[in-house]
């Protein structure tokens, strides 16, 4: 069995880091590109959001590299991708490739069902060891959000142009590399070390702006034309409602970690403006901008791919959210036909605005 998953964002390191520990062959495909999307595009329905179209050229692609096995989650709930595994299996015979799909669907509601699936895909390894290696690839995530906030701290405040990137991408290699679960403090060490050592300017004003929206969008930066190091090079502090690690907590561990995270939070934060799930994230979306204005951001961007169900929710009910609260809300929907040019273009715009709303004390019309 060769297994393959899509890809968003570097959650690839720690599904395989997982994976790997217990001795399943794992296809990572290329980073998603123009080419992925191209495929995805070709093949997938229209009116499909953004990450069904990704997934399904991650597959593509991986498939030329010997990958017989899809791993997915599933999902339920009004949002539409409990259903794309199985779109995106259809898809792929129709065209031939002849993939054995597993999905994994959350365990709040398919336990037996969801362990079943985890053995079948491990073999013969002990509970045990499944056990031991879920928790090895979930402190690789938190091992890499960390690094990716030390990121989001540099990088408006670096003095030599591009060194948090440099920093960043050395760092992720030290965890990248860690085999075993024992060798991972140390390594989270080195990483560390390597991100302190960017030269900062600590005294530059700097924006802060929260981003929200679809978990896809947010945490794959193909899909938001890498929004988190443009607005660090506009000089912007970001912060992201979702990290993987929480994520993971919240929807595979059941909450079982602690002091993780702002989903439940966010969603009591929500309930004023809107008092049930939409499916996705949009309870979250709305939740989070409260919780922004509340802790003195500059600003929010809502990311979301075309067609989102959940996100368009949220979208209605934010301008009413950043009325109240006073805190500016930009909403930018990607698709296939998003453009590097317009994006800076709205971004400048927008951070313009806040850095001159923060300079004057005034609300801008
Ligand atoms: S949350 Fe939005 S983008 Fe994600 S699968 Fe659902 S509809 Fe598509």
């Amino acid at each position: 069995m060769k297994v393959v998953y899509p890809h968003m964002g570097h959650m690839w390191i720690c599904v395989k880091a997982m994976l790997e520990y217990l001795d399943v062959e794992v296809v990572v495909p290329p980073p998603s590109s123009k080419k992925t999307l191209l495929l995805g595009v070709k093949h997938a329905p229209e009116f499909a959001c953004m990450p069904l179209k990704l997934n399904l050229g991650n597959f593509m692609e991986a498939a030329e590299m010997g990958a017989d096995t899809i791993v997915m989650a599933g999902g339920c709930g009004p949002c539409r991708f409990g259903y794309y595994a199985h779109v995106e299996h259809a898809i792929l015979r129709d065209l031939g490739y002849r993939y054995q799909l597993v999905v994994l669907e959350p365990p709040q509601k398919h336990i037996g069902e969801l362990l079943g699936k985890i053995k079948h895909i491990t073999g013969h390894q002990s509970w045990r060891r499944v056990i031991n290696g879920i928790r090895f690839g979930y402190h690789k995530a938190e091992a890499v959000d960390q690094l990716e906030k030390m990121s989001h701290y540099c990088r408006p405040r670096e003095t030599r142009a591009g060194a948090t990137d440099r920093a960043l991408q050395s760092a992720l290699r030290e965890i990248i590399a860690v085999d075993r679960p024992e060798k991972l403090p140390a390594a989270l060490n080195n990483a560390m070390g390597m991100m302190n050592a960017v030269s900062l300017d600590k005294q530059r004003p700097v924006l802060r702006i929260g981003l929200v929206g679809e978990i896809y969008t947010l945490l794959e930066p193909f899909s938001n034309l890498d929004i988190e190091r443009k607005l660090g090079g506009m000089g912007v502090e970001v912060d992201r409602s979702i990290y993987l690690s929480e994520w993971i907590n919240e929807h595979l561990f059941m909450g079982l970690k602690k002091n993780k995270g702002g989903s439940k939070l966010a969603k009591q934060k929500a309930i004023k403006y809107l008092g049930h799930s939409v499916g996705g994230h949009g309870l979250e979306t709305v939740g989070s901008t409260v919780l922004y204005a509340e802790r003195g951001y500059d600003g929010v961007i809502q990311l979301l791919p075309f067609t989102c169900m959940p996100e368009i929710v949220a979208q209605s009910i934010l301008p009413r959210v950043s009325t109240e609260l006073g805190i500016p809300v930009m909403t930018l929907i990607v698709d296939e036909q998003s453009g590097e040019a317009g994006l800076v273009t709205r971004l400048e715009a927008f951070v313009d605005l806040l850095a001159r709303r923060k300079q004057t004390g005034k609300v801008l019309a």
